[in-house]
Parts: structure tokens; sequence; C-alpha cells
């Protein structure tokens, strides 16, 4: 049966776990999961590459997909993310039409430019509350861990945001959300 949002604290976990393991590995501690949303079936995990694979753009989002493999469509899928898309993640959750994104953490995101992104091309973005999901306050917990213990590695794999250029003007280019 199609999943429900009571399903969403389940399937958060899941990704918080994919986290942990990125953070056990030395890696970013960011964990996705792709979920089809008629059976509930998990299509694809995984979690940020920067440090395992040198690769910078497998951030969490882009490893579930990776794993996820080839779609015809992603029409009825729901991706779970224990943070906040960036402007690639959320680009490609547009491109390929995932309709539905379970965020965990939003409170270590620099603005919610990538939500307002998703929601005016009418993704349902769902953003947990930490007061009421506890998979959701684990993410958050994990990943500020992270941020204070390797603030240098953070900034790697959030690729620095603004050009030099905008710098200048930081009112006028707000902080880039990190995944
Ligand atoms: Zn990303």
């Amino acid at each position: 049966m199609p999943i429900t949002p009571a399903d969403d604290e389940k399937f958060m976990r899941r990704a918080y776990l994919q986290a942990h393991k990125g953070y056990s590995e030395g890696g970013c501690p960011i964990g996705a999961v792709l979920v089809d949303g008629q059976t509930g079936a998990v299509l694809g995990e995984g979690h940020n590459m920067l440090v395992q694979e040198g690769n910078p753009i497998l951030h969490g989002e882009m490893s579930a997909l990776r794993a996820a493999g080839r779609m015809k469509s992603r029409h009825a899928t729901v991706l779970y993310t224990t943070l906040q898309p960036c402007f690639m993640c959320a680009g490609t959750i547009a491109q390929f039409g995932i309709p539905r994104v379970v965020i965990g953490d939003c409170a270590n995101a620099g603005s919610d430019e990538t939500v307002q992104f998703l929601r005016a091309r009418g993704v349902d973005v769902v953003m947990l509350a930490p007061a009421q999901s506890p998979a959701a306050a684990d993410c958050i917990k994990l990943a500020t861990r992270f941020r204070n213990e390797k603030p240098d590695l953070w900034q790697e794999d959030w690729g620095g945001g603004k050009a030099a250029a905008a710098e200048q003007d930081a009112s006028k280019s707000p902080a880039l959300p990190i995944c």
C-alpha cells in the first residue's frame, strides 16, 4: 500500500543509518533513501562519498539515486535525505520529477532557498520537526557534531557556496544550503 507520512520516521531512520555509516568511515555524514511511493520498497540508498571515493558530486541523495540505478520514471518515488538538499541535488530532484522529498535536518542548511526552489516546482517537501521526529533530531545532532569536528571537510563538501563576486554583497546572495 502507498506509504504514508507515518512511514516517514521509519525511512528517515534508515537514511540516518546511512549517514552514520558515512561518518564511521571518516566521511561526511549525510544519507539518503529512495523509496517506491506505492509499495514502500527501498529502491536505493547511500551516503555522501566525497572522502570514500574522492568524488565531490556523490552527495547522499546522488548516492541513493546511483544505487537505485536506471528507472523509466521516478514519478512515484519518495526521497528521504538526512540534510536539506543543495542546489545540485535539488536540481536532480526537479530534473527527475521526484514528487516528494522528506528532510531530516534543515537546521544545518544555510538558507531555505532549495526548499523554495522545489516547492515552486510542485514538489511536496516535508521538513520533519525534531521535536516530533527522533530520527530528524539524530540527523541534526550528527551533522552538528561533524561540523564541529571537521569544519574544513564540511566546507569542502558544500563547495564554498557563493562565487567570489557574490561575496561582496551577501545580502543579495545568502549562503547556499549544504548537503
Ligand atoms: Zn547535494
